[in-house]
């Protein structure tokens, strides 16, 4: 019997996507596959990208990756939530924290009893119900099983960590898996004239290589799936407007807070990311609303320690692939489409692609019925997202012209039918899939502004000082709860410091 030719995967690109991707495949796919890596150190990668979601874990234990080995190896902090500075108005703040607000009683959300409350006066802040939010303003950290236990909930938590150490790591973990890697740059995308497939790349130093399936991380340069195939983008701009960003790398702060910042400015905002050898921030803005310059300097008038770097530019287009996967490629990562790094997602992102390809898993006669699922998937998700991030913008009540802008755009229906179901009587549904469940919608919804005008008809039955009570009972709880943890530094120097403190990884 003849051998069977393993199925030959090339991945091209070496960021975030390339590398999850390459690990992913080198750990759950066996010798009926090869997998090879393609990337220009001369062109690099994006060298942004540091804050994550809870779900990252499950990326990093499915591939049975070390907690603390993976902190150390890549300069991370902890992450219990976004703190949102001034987005409802200038002097406002709200966390959309992981993990759950309040407790829900019988049937009936707790974000019905926080309205009622909120309504009658009686009520704090959704974060005084949080225990990550409590938490995370205490810069206390904790993992595992609540230290009060049958009363209080778990704490999830996700990462800061330096994009390109993460990288490193998980081509270190890739290679050691089969995984190999060709350092250089594609010259030329070949095709089969009949199918349109992917054939083979013809790299710079004249030497080609051959595929079965490719997966195009080559990030917003989108080398296969855009350049040479032709699959268009569906730009959102007139969603989210802004198009721009200026990264750059401070010094460390001692005290590194274990929770994103995310400060709205004149025209956009700007992100705080504390790392244990250094802090990222960047600001995203609108070039219809403001000048480089100006972004630039506010950027750098706004830095809690002193720039390491001049601020780098990066431009984009908001918006998604029409086909993530089209023939045979498939993109992950930048090259699928681009959402503003506001709620961390697109690592996420990569993660779920990762997922769903696995999922899918295409051998070397693919069938459109399994493209069209996969794009169907892939649309569904980008724009729930989407939405979940124009929520930020549409309810805020400054009074600059690009955030009126931002009020005063039409909302997709999906957006529209969400926040004026909230408004009313408090009710959130998560929909299918949706990455945002409806805890991460009550927060936000709450935060800018809104308080609804009814509730559940259970929540109305309950005496007034009754529920005033139970609000101060579950707010003591969670403050005596996160009180008992450990400050975030010294966590983190007690189970996963880093072995260097580097100067920072100038991109
Ligand atoms: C301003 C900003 C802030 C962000 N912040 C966050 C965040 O906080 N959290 C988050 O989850 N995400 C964030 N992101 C998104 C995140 O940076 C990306 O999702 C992630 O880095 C993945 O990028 P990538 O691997 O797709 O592309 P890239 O990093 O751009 O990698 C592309 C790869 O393709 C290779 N390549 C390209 N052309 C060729 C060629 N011709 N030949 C050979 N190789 C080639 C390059 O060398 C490189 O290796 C942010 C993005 C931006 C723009």
């Amino acid at each position: 019997m003849n051998p069977v030719e393993p199925l030959s995967i090339v991945i091209v690109g070496g960021g975030t996507a390339g590398w999850m991707t390459a690990a992913a495949f080198g750990h759950f796919l066996d010798e009926g596959f090869s997998v090879r890596l393609v990337e220009s150190e001369a062109i690099g990668t994006i060298g942004v990208g540091e804050a994550t979601i809870p779900q990252i874990r499950m990326f990093n234990q499915a591939l049975g990756i070390d907690e603390d080995a993976f902190i150390r190896a890549t300069q991370a902090t902890f992450k219990l939530g976004i703190e949102f500075v001034d987005w409802l108005t200038p002097g406002s703040h709200y966390m959309h924290a992981f993990g759950d607000v309040g407790r829900d009683v019988g049937l009936c959300g707790f974000r019905h009893y926080w309205s009622r409350a909120a309504r009658l006066g009686l009520a704090g802040p959704v974060g005084d119900y949080c225990l990550n939010d409590i938490a995370a303003k205490l810069g206390r950290m904790h993992r595992g099983a609540p230290k009060t236990p049958h009363n209080v909930p778990e704490m999830p938590h996700a990462f800061h960590f330096d994009a390109g150490l993460y990288a490193a790591f998980l081509r270190e973990f890739a290679e050691a898996r089969g995984v190999v890697r060709h350092e250089g740059m594609v010259a030329e995308v070949r095709r089969d004239g009949l199918s349109g497939d992917v054939t083979g790349l013809r790299m710079a130093s004249g030497e080609t290589i051959s595929g079965d399936l490719f997966i195009d991380c080559s990030g917003m340069r989108a080398l296969l799936i855009g350049d040479a195939l032709g699959s268009g983008y569906e730009d959102w701009t007139h969603w989210l407007p802004c198009d721009r960003a200026l990264a750059v790398q401070s010094e460390r702060v001692a005290d590194f807070t274990p929770y994103t910042r995310a400060t709205a400015h004149t025209a956009g905002w700007q992100w705080r990311i504390p790392l244990q050898h250094r802090t990222g921030n960047g600001r995203v803005y609108c070039s219809a609303f403001t000048s480089d310059d100006d972004a630039a300097e506010s950027l750098l008038a706004h830095l809690d320690s002193p720039a390491l770097m001049v601020p780098r530019p990066i431009r984009f287009t908001t918006g998604r692939r029409k086909e993530a996967w089209r023939n045979n490629v498939i993109a992950i990562g930048l090259s699928s489409g681009f959402l503003e790094p506001l709620e961390s997602t697109s690592i996420h992102l990569i993660q779920s692609a990762i997922s769903r390809v696995l999922k899918f898993m295409p051998g070397k006669v693919q069938a459109q019925a399994d493209r069209d699922e996969y794009n169907r998937q892939f649309t569904f998700e980008m724009e729930r997202i989407r939405d979940f991030i124009m929520l930020h913008y549409t309810l805020n009540e400054r009074d600059e012209p690009f955030w009126r802008a931002c009020r005063d755009m039409q909302l997709p229906d999906s957006l529209a039918a969400k926040i004026e179901l909230f408004r009313a009587n408090g009710h959130i549904f998560r929909e299918g899939d949706d990455l945002f469940g409806e805890v991460a919608w009550f927060q936000v919804m709450a935060g800018q502004g809104i308080t609804p005008a009814g509730s559940h008809a259970l929540a109305d039955t309950i005496d007034p000082d009754d529920l005033k009570g139970y609000l101060e009972t579950l707010n003591a709880l969670y403050v005596r709860e996160a009180q008992r943890y450990p400050d975030h530094a010294e966590f983190i120097a007690r189970h996963c410091a880093a072995t260097a403190v580097s100067e920072g990884v100038p991109a």
